[in-house]
């Protein structure tokens, strides 16, 4: 009768690149409750416990060119709700940044690569920026009671930054309105970045830290410059 070939620890560490902390996911008990939790189990396959095993047994590769990275919305709620305190959100999101730029799916990392370039996912120069938050401003001046509203851009000292989510100013630009109702009628003191105004982080969602913390560093950059301690960010 053939034997069962015991693998050792270390084997599987070097082969799963996965598991830099091999205490994390040897800790899991298979008892579902990450699974019961995420409202995508069952769905194209998915399931977070199946991705911590798959992490155990050193199935890293078969892991990275699958979709299922992909299909998780990175919300938390597995990782909350673990007994053991396992990584859940982390292992999926370090496993997306394994993955070659090129086969990343969908818009994101061309969505990173834009804001790389221009400082928002949708590659928008500034000036149709600029024309596109004045006309919404312009629209909402023209409804009852906003009659003396503008939009402040770059002010100095104000005490909210309003990093805009790119949908909102690519196609729904209606909601914005919404926000800037509430900072009227509060007497809210904010202001929009014309430059850098992207509020959505592709790189967290991408798995690229690099692209990640430049991002960030560009908001922390605006508030530094316009000396504003508040942040609003729409994600
Ligand atoms: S909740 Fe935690 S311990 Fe339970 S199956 Fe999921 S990862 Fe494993
Ligand atoms: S973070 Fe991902 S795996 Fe966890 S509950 Fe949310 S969708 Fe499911």
């Amino acid at each position: 009768m053939d034997t069962i070939t015991s693998i050792k620890s270390s084997e599987i560490k070097q082969k799963a690149p996965l598991r830099p902390i091999e205490s994390l996911t040897d800790m899991c008990m298979a008892c579902g409750t990450c699974s019961a939790g995420c409202p995508l189990t069952g769905i194209e396959g998915f399931d977070p416990r199946k991705i911590v095993r798959m992490v155990l047994m050193g199935m890293d590769k078969e892991l990275i060119e699958s979709k299922l990275p992909w299909l998780c919305t990175m919300c938390g709620k597995c990782e909350y709700a673990c007994p053991m305190g396992i990584n859940i959100v982390s292992i999926i999101r370090t496993a997306r940044g394994m993955v070659k730029r090129e086969n990343v799916p969908g818009m994101i990392h061309k969505g990173v690569e834009l804001c790389l370039k221009t400082g928002n996912n949708i590659g928008l120069p500034k000036e149709d920026f600029i024309f596109i938050i004045e006309d919404v401003g312009e629209e909402l001046a023209g409804e009852s009671g906003f009659s003396d509203f503008k939009i402040p851009f770059d002010k100095n000292g104000a005490n909210l930054l309003h990093t805009l989510h790119n949908k909102l100013v690519n196609t729904q630009n209606e909601d914005l309105k919404h926000w800037w109702k509430i900072f009227h009628i509060a007497k809210e003191d904010w202001t929009i970045p014309s430059q850098n105004w992207e509020g959505v982080n592709w790189g967290l969602f991408s798995g690229d830290d690099e692209a990640m913390k430049c991002f960030v560093g560009r908001i922390v950059e605006n508030m530094e410059k316009l000396e504003i301690a508040n942040l609003m960010y729409p994600e």
